[in-house]
């Protein structure tokens, strides 16, 4: 018999519905595994005990009235940069340690709506910079696989707590590959929908043309199930897509014959580690057996992808993080002798190195000297790297490569070379510059640590996402094994 955390969601709905096992159950056994687990693992930062009880027993009332919400008692996580209101929303930083969210973001909000349980929040990168979770004010997060070893970033914490059991899914934002790199390392299903599918209202901005919310699940159907309940219009945010929201679930069974998928050769001709390079020509084959045509595709620019990101994603935050200024809400330093002294130092009290690292670059990137030859030219680099998406998508449906160059390391191994730690989004980043979705699912495991491949499509096509990731997950099982914890 499987233990209660390693049903999928649709099995956890349906004993649900059965009364196998209530809601306040299901929420119960995983506060105890939260209690035994997660002090060393440190994935969450805040746990709402007591909500979660009250929400799991209205969630029963539902039940045995016989009208259950689509997502009814499923115990979930919330990164911690959503707004939880009357929650802590920290977002892995001293700045935030002190802000009780006065609002729900709209991602919050509909997952209430949908009867979900919250448990809490999780630990990530300050301000979601970073691929390893050591950016965090609260301490690094460990991965479930091997506690030397990172869980990926930024959403470090929301994908150690799923990969642990210690939530059925949980939300997480991509702004480079925050979704898919910490997906791979953990060995999870992360997908990253189209830009503007998901909501940001509500959501702490880090780059606001990248970030896009999503979520962590253990299997494409489960994330079918959580994507569902958070895409749609929300005209609290301009940049909303105003477009319907198929239903994942029910398509995510449909054939996958026939699709085409295109390797980028730049991508190939990268000298990949050997155990990459195997377990991406292994699910080649189960692709093929699935009845997919294989093809070679040209992304000419991608190359640029990386400096692109690190002009774009840095000039947006500092632009955004210009908000944290000790006057109206967040950190303020003690006894400022005058406004520039508080303002000066409340950002160097406040901000760790990272996030004063990317306020620099991105200055410098918009100032008026420079806002040419760097923003501008990076914004053209962008498009480049767009048209070469649009010119692939004639030829194949889908676009295949690794998601994270290799397997976990070791916590500190890259902490001091921030260039190193960049190259980690190198596969992911080029969707999010060209605002595509993207989805990342376990493929194989070397030295027991988990690696994921990563699929991308045109916009508005998660569900073609799901369903190819699900299939494939019908035919393997890297999915299915859990960390012994
Ligand atoms: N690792 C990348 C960065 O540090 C991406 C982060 C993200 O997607 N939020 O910027």
């Amino acid at each position: 018999m499987p233990e209660l955390y390693q049903l999928t969601i649709k099995e956890k709905l349906e004993g649900l519905k059965n009364s196998s096992f209530s809601s306040l159950e299901l929420t119960e056994s995983y506060l105890e595994r939260i209690k035994r687990i997660d002090p060393e693992l440190n994935s969450y930062i805040t746990v709402i005990e007591e909500e979660a009880r009250v929400k799991a027993k209205e969630s029963d009332q539902r039940y045995q009235a016989g009208s259950p919400l689509p997502l009814d008692g499923i115990p979930i996580a919330h990164k911690d940069i959503f707004c939880t209101e009357g929650v802590l929303t920290s977002c892995g930083s001293k700045m935030l340690a002190n802000f009780i969210s006065p609002y729900s973001s709209t991602v919050v909000k509909k997952y209430e709506e949908s009867g979900s349980v919250v448990l809490g929040k999780t630990n990530m990168d300050e301000f979601a910079m970073g691929s390893s979770n050591e950016t965090s004010y609260f301490g690094p997060v460990k991965n479930p696989w091997n506690n030397k070893c990172v869980p990926g970033g930024s959403s470090g914490g929301s994908a150690a707590c799923v990969s642990a059991g210690l939530a059925a899914g949980a939300t997480a934002t991509d702004t480079g590959g925050s979704i898919r790199q910490p997906a791979a390392l953990c060995g999870l299903t992360g997908i990253k929908p189209t830009y503007g599918r998901v909501s940001r209202y509500g959501m702490v901005a880090f780059a606001s043309s990248l970030d896009q919310g999503g979520v962590l699940t253990k299997t494409a159907e489960d994330a079918a199930y959580l994507l569902k309940a958070m895409s749609g219009h929300d005209p609290k945010d301009s940049t909303s897509l105003n477009v319907e929201v198929p239903d994942y679930i029910n398509e995510i069974n449909q054939d996958i014959k026939g699709l085409r998928i295109g390797l980028p050769k730049e991508f190939f001709s990268m000298n990949l580690p050997q155990h990459v390079e195997k377990s991406i020509s292994d699910a080649l084959k189960v692709f093929e057996k699935l009845g997919t045509k294989i093809k070679e595709v040209e992304l000419p620019h991608l190359d640029l992808s990386l400096p692109v990101y690190y002009v774009i994603a840095p000039a947006e935050c500092s632009a955004n993080l210009s908000r944290y200024d000790g006057v109206k809400f967040g950190y303020r330093c003690e006894n400022p002798k005058d406004l520039d002294d508080l303002y000066m130092r409340t950002r160097e009290e406040g901000f760790g190195p990272e996030v004063k690292r990317r306020v620099l670059i991105g200055t410098y990137a918009l100032s008026a000297g420079y806002y040419d030859a760097y923003y501008l030219k990076a914004l053209k680099c962008r498009r480049l790297i767009a048209g070469d998406f649009d010119n692939a998508f004639k030829s194949v449906d889908l676009i295949l490569s690794p998601t994270a160059p290799d397997i976990s390391f070791a916590l500190g191994e890259k902490s001091s070379n921030p260039v190193e730690m960049y190259k980690q989004d190198i596969f992911t980043i080029p969707a999010n510059l060209a605002g595509l979705p993207a989805i990342s699912i376990p493929c194989g495991k070397h030295k027991g640590l988990p690696l994921g491949l990563q699929l991308m499509s045109k916009s508005l096509e998660e569900s073609k996402l799901l369903r190819t990731a699900h299939h494939f997950q019908l035919n393997s099982d890297w999915h299915k094994s859990w960390p012994s914890l």
